[in-house]
């Protein structure tokens, strides 16, 4: 577990790139927060980090965006749900599909989806600062992530 700080959207969309270079496809990364805590901002970040150049918005009208980057990157956001069914998850299934996957609001889905290699928790902490809890599978993944801008409030 990692428990970092940012004062910018940038800084949030640039410790999102140093995770996002470490991921592979088949990884899933769930990104959790309140309304305005940053989500989508993160997940820009790493889009970019892995060469999207398309925008990066939240999917409000769909369940998801396929990027093309140099990897196929998704992006879903499963707020309207409250379970995802079977039958749902048929829907859900190909932006699974050897992607790198950053889901928004993945509480509904946590039965269905497969394992997710990190969670991201984004909270509001005054203004522009965000505190931002990253947990992996493997801690080595996080390792290295804090020596950037980000003020480090706590690890283990
Ligand atoms: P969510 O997807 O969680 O609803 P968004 O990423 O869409 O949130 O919006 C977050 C808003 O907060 C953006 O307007 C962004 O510019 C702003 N913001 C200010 N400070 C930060 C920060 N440190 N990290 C991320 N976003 C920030
Ligand atoms: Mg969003």
């Amino acid at each position: 577990m990692l428990e970092l700080e940012t004062g910018s959207a940038s800084e949030t969309e640039a410790l999102a790139a140093q995770l996002a270079l470490r991921l592979v496809p088949g990884d899933v990364v769930l990104v959790q927060g309140e309304l305005g805590a940053g989500k989508t901002t993160f997940v820009r970040g790493a889009c970019r980090a892995l060469g999207v150049s398309a925008p990066v918005t939240s999917p409000t009208f769909t369940i998801g965006h396929l990027y093309e980057g140099r990897v196929t990157v998704a992006h879903l956001d499963l707020y309207r749900f409250t379970e995802v069914s079977a039958a749902e998850w048929g829907d859900l299934e190909p932006y699974f599909d050897r992607t790198i996957a950053f889901v928004e609001w993945p509480e509904a889905g946590m039965a269905a989806l497969p394992p997710a290699r990190v969670t991201v928790a984004l909270a509001h902490a005054g203004a522009d600062r965000r505190r931002i809890r990253l947990d992996a599978s493997e801690p080595a993944l996080l390792e290295g992530l804090e020596r950037a801008d980000h003020r480090v409030r706590h690890r283990d």
